[in-house]
């Protein structure tokens, strides 16, 4: 049994946070010093799951989420206790969160949130030492998910996924664009669906298809349209935008799924490993690839690549 349970939750850790698993088994120890402040101080947004980053606050998703889509809002600076966060800092705080809540409503359609502090460790809170603000989703009857043992959580989201659709709505929410990128791995992540360009003499250009979404609908949705009826299986797989929160303005999502039917005129199939991609697509391919939810086996490292 209690191999059984320890393979359990390796099996989650695995499945949900691939890439702290891989800097666990790099270091061989747990992580030093503040989870938050280490995060902050990383480049890569993706891998440290960072969703916004503010002067004052910055915005993240939970690692042991309790519900997909689990974020918190929290001061930049490492303090313990409210009482020690400048007027700034709590008006960025309270300005977040109702962004927050419509990009996560926008995101899961859920019906219910909480919304709060744990201040100190004798209210709960799981690393007490830097003030968070918790933004849980919840849906009706959803308290079957919640878990009872850490061994027993059974999350319908992997992270990856759940960051690449929260990412590109806060996104949204901010720069007040519905435009979305949409990037389908096909062939077990081998290939990507590209269309052709058809503006006047860019005739024979292959290009990353762009949606607009509709005004109530999430951009990961939109992101679909243009594959329905002849890509089955899709999911999101990832975020294929910049690795940091502050560069670019392009929201990618990437996709997996399975061609059912013949390919739509003007779409063309392109083999990651021997195609010439624009070097700004090759770019972002590489990168992307190696911040998706697991299928393919161990990442290659993203500041490599
Ligand atoms: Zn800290």
């Amino acid at each position: 049994m209690t191999d059984e349970r320890h393979g359990r939750i390796s099996d989650r850790e695995r499945l949900w946070t691939p890439w702290r698993m891989r800097y666990i088994a790099s270091s061989g120890a747990r992580e030093e010093g503040c989870v938050f402040c280490n995060a902050l101080a990383r480049e890569n947004d993706v891998e440290s799951l960072i969703l916004h980053r503010g002067e004052h606050a910055f915005v993240i998703m939970n690692l042991f989420p309790y519900n997909s889509g689990h974020i918190m809002i929290l001061p930049n600076e490492h303090v313990d206790d409210p009482t020690k966060l400048d007027a700034a800092t709590l008006h960025e705080m309270a300005d977040l969160m109702p962004i927050c809540v419509r990009a996560l409503r926008r995101v899961y359609a859920n019906q219910g949130f909480n919304i709060g502090y744990n201040v100190g460790s004798a209210a709960g809170a799981g690393i007490a030492e830097h003030l968070h603000q918790h933004i849980v989703p919840r849906w009706n009857g959803d308290a079957n998910f919640m878990p009872v043992l850490a061994s027993t959580i059974a999350m319908p989201e992997l992270l990856p996924a759940s960051y690449a659709k929260i990412r590109a709505e806060l996104r949204r929410e901010m720069r007040n664009t519905s435009l979305v990128w949409a990037l389908m791995l096909v062939d077990d992540d081998r290939s990507v669906l590209l269309t052709d360009d058809l503006r006047p003499g860019m005739e024979g250009q292959r290009m990353i298809p762009k949606v607009i979404a509709e005004p109530d609908q999430p951009l990961w949705r939109a992101a679909i349209t243009p594959f329905q009826g002849w890509v089955d299986d899709i999911e999101v797989a990832g975020y294929g935008g910049k690795s940091s929160v502050l560069g670019g303005f392009e929201n990618v999502i990437m996709l997996r799924g399975q061609i059912r039917s013949e390919l739509p005129e003007s779409w063309s199939i392109n083999p990651i490993e021997t195609t010439r991609f624009v070097s700004r697509y090759r770019s972002m391919i590489h990168r992307a690839l190696g911040n998706l939810a697991p299928r393919i086996g161990p990442p290659s490292d993203p500041e490599t690549t």
